[in-house]
């Protein structure tokens, strides 16, 4: 292309991709559970930026941390040591069981790395593994890689050639993953709660098979918790509940409390299939990343989150389900702490609008989902009044459909 006249300046909207169906709010700013949009009106925010504002907004500790991170170092490449990265990493070490860990910038690159990681750890043994199991309606990214092993076709049409090695069942079916197990399985890959995909829950009995499935055939488990990870279902990872452990493990989402980190964990044997120069990240781990997830997981701890988001996700839980005893458009609630979703038997994209138009912000996991993921500091009267809201909106939201 030959270079023509500059370009007049655009309306602001008009220089950016349409990928995103945005909402027409503008949000300024926040404070614990609440944003202010740029007209002055305040939400009640149960999307935490898609369950990443673990501590809520502008929490005075992870502020002052970042703003003294700022002052010293907040780059410098993994061409050096950086101490805030072998301090994070020795925590959530001791965390998960799981002995090393890669830092990159999110969650699809936590989760190419982990399937770069299976391959190369088969590969390195002289082993013929490399087929990825996953299941449908899963989500695990927007790399060509990690689209691959998303179980939804609507994230993979147009983007043709996906690279092979991708096998994906149905969630909870035992007996198709046994026979989808071949002699070229490297890992099976699942969210303990596929969250994007509508809040379904992988249950005990079928994770505790998968581990099973996974010791007697030599394959490796990998858990997804870049959603549910960190506090989210009211264990710092959702596995903790099945009292498993995966071979590895990614994060990211909630880690940073909004700043971006992402990693993969995995155990010392498998971790050591890479080896200096086999992956990288030029961001992946920087000090100012690295203290952003210190300060959350301190925080959580401090703050005894783990036992708010237990509370607080029974609380939700029961007002939403006195909510679904009394709307028929209301099928089932489902979750763990404060991953909950609200299935109805239409699409819920009105009822989102409506609940915003009350101060509450909400979003979706699929067409009839209704996804709420408060702050895991979020209070009792902030849940009080988000079940309030959404009693409301659900009310109008009835009485436009007879209208
Ligand atoms: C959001 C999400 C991802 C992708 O994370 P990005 O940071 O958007 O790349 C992967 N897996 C799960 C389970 C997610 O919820």
């Amino acid at each position: 292309m030959r270079l023509g006249p500059p370009i007049p300046t655009l309306r602001r909207m008009d220089a950016l991709m349409d990928n995103y169906a945005r909402f027409p709010v503008r949000l300024a700013r926040g404070q614990g559970s609440r944003v202010w949009d740029d007209q002055g009106r305040v939400y009640l925010d149960f999307v935490s930026g898609i369950a990443v504002n673990t501590l809520g907004h502008a929490h005075p500790r992870l502020a002052d941390a970042l703003c003294n991170q700022a002052r010293r170092l907040i780059h410098c490449s993994n061409l050096y040591r950086i101490p805030e990265q072998e301090q994070l990493a020795s925590k959530l070490a001791t965390l998960s069981g799981l002995e090393r860990t890669f830092f990159c910038n999110s969650g699809a690159e936590a989760n190419e790395a982990a399937i770069k990681l299976a391959r190369k750890y088969y590969h390195d043994m002289g082993s013929r593994r490399r087929t990825v199991i996953t299941a449908t309606q899963s989500f695990h990214g927007r790399t060509l890689l990690t689209l691959t092993a998303t179980g939804q076709e609507k994230v993979k049409r147009g983007f043709d050639p996906l690279p092979a090695g991708f096998v994906h069942v149905p969630l909870n079916d035992a007996e198709v993953l046994e026979r989808s197990i071949g002699s070229d399985t490297a890992a099976i890959l699942l969210e303990p709660i596929q969250g994007e995909g509508g809040v379904h829950e992988a249950s005990i009995s079928y994770l505790h098979h998968v581990r099973r499935l996974c010791d007697e055939n030599g394959i490796l488990m990998v858990l997804d918790e870049v959603q549910t990870g960190i506090g989210r279902t009211g264990h710092m990872f959702a596995y903790e509940r099945f009292g498993i452990r995966p071979d590895i493990l990614t994060l990211a989402k909630g880690l940073g409390g909004g700043v971006p980190i992402g990693c993969m964990l995995a155990r010392e044997q498998v971790a050591s299939a890479f080896g200096p120069g086999s992956h990288g990240s030029t961001f992946g781990g920087n000090p100012l990343s690295c203290r952003a997830a210190l300060t959350v997981l301190d925080a959580i701890e401090q703050e005894d989150l783990l036992r708010n988001v237990q509370d607080r996700g029974q609380q939700l839980m029961q007002g939403l389900k006195a909510l679904a005893r009394r709307f028929p458009c209301v099928r089932e609630i489902r979750g763990q702490g404060l991953l909950v979703g609200m299935e109805l038997d239409r699409d819920v994209a009105r009822l989102i609008e409506l609940a915003r138009g009350h101060g509450l912000l909400v979003l979706s996991a699929g067409a009839q989902v209704l996804r709420l993921l408060p702050p895991l500091n979020v209070s009792e009267r902030e849940i009080d009044e988000a079940v309030a809201i959404l009693d409301a909106a659900l009310s109008r939201f009835t009485e436009e459909e007879q209208e």
